[in-house]
């Protein structure tokens, strides 16, 4: 059987210094995978699992270094430009075309790490943390890779640090019961309550979703914060938000947090040769998220917009 401390895991990124994501500083970790495809997801990188090439158009020389190294030719360079073939790229093991590139253009979407390494960087952040701080797993779906998030998140909570997730709540009940008795708080991400536009704008329904926030209601103690990313013309409607505060309702959570769409993640997906969709969408108004968190407080839900919730 596999010891815990060696379970694998495929992480994106660590950052060492976060503020918004739960109480105190903490170190915010990044989890390959997510069983949603949101159109104007940020971190578009973390959706899939694969250690796929990012590539940055303005750092490369065309030296030819990557197409000479990839060993199935995914790697074209030619008068019109440089080109990936997405479906030909199968994550090889080795990434030639990565080591290869001395310019940086070309950089690796995720790293794979163990229990064990990871909880090692946990410890380094730790006195930087202040009192108060802790860890955040995020993503992607945090609870996609259930086995690595469990592990990391035991030995932490048995460490006495705070532990939080940021899910999309897509994932199979048991994966939530596998992790909550090492939880202290989740953010919790409500989106579009008509499932047939959240199928549209995600690529899943949100059955399993408003099921799993039920369950939680009734095994949870930890504090939950609700998230609801804001994109106009998606899922900005009165009726929407009704659906949302009924739900909330029917738990023993009174938080959400507005969340407005931004456009920063744009170089990433050009960077992964993806259309970017948001980029359609309008970023809301001050007046739009102000009368938003009316709705919320008009019914006793405490509505935080961006990153102004008090931790
Ligand atoms: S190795 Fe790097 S710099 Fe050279 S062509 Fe490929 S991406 Fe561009
Ligand atoms: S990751 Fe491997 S298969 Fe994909 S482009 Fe690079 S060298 Fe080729």
């Amino acid at each position: 059987m596999e010891l815990a401390s060696q379970i694998p895991g495929t992480i994106f990124d660590v950052q060492g210094f976060s503020v918004h994501d739960g109480p105190g500083a903490r170190s915010l970790i990044f989890l390959k995978g997510c069983t949603l495809n949101c159109f104007w997801c940020s971190n578009p990188e973390g959706i899939g699992i694969k250690n796929v090439p990012l590539y940055y158009a303005s750092n490369c020389i065309d030296c030819g270094k990557c197409m000479d190294n990839c060993p199935v030719g995914a790697i074209r360079i030619t008068r019109e430009g440089h080109f990936i073939d997405r479906s030909l790229c199968m994550d090889c093991t080795d990434h030639q075309c990565v080591v290869e590139c001395y310019t940086d253009a070309l950089r690796f979407s995720g790293r794979k790490t163990t229990v064990d390494e990871l909880y090692k960087v946990i410890q380094r952040d730790r006195p930087f943390w202040g009192s108060g701080g802790g860890i955040t797993l995020t993503g992607g779906e945090p609870l996609f890779q259930i086995d690595f998030a469990r592990a990391i998140l035991e030995k932490c909570y048995d460490a006495y640090i705070h532990t939080a997730i940021e899910t999309c709540g897509n994932v199979p009940w048991k994966n939530f019961e596998k992790v909550i008795e090492f939880l202290d708080w989740i953010f919790f991400d409500l989106k579009q309550m008509d499932t047939e536009l959240h199928k549209g704008g995600t690529g899943a329904s949100n059955e399993v979703i408003t099921d799993n926030v039920m369950k939680l209601s009734g095994k949870f103690n930890g504090r939950v914060i609700f998230r609801l990313p804001l994109i106009p013309g998606f899922n900005d409607s009165d009726e929407n938000f009704e659906r949302i505060a009924a739900l909330i309702l029917k738990t023993k959570w009174r938080e959400i947090n507005i969340l407005p769409l931004h456009h920063l993640g744009r170089e990433k997906y050009e960077s992964l040769g993806r259309e970017y969709k948001g980029l359609s969408y309008p970023i809301p108004s001050k007046d739009k998220l102000l009368e938003v968190k009316s709705v919320f407080e008009s019914k006793g839900i405490t509505c935080y917009i961006g990153h102004e919730t008090p931790f």
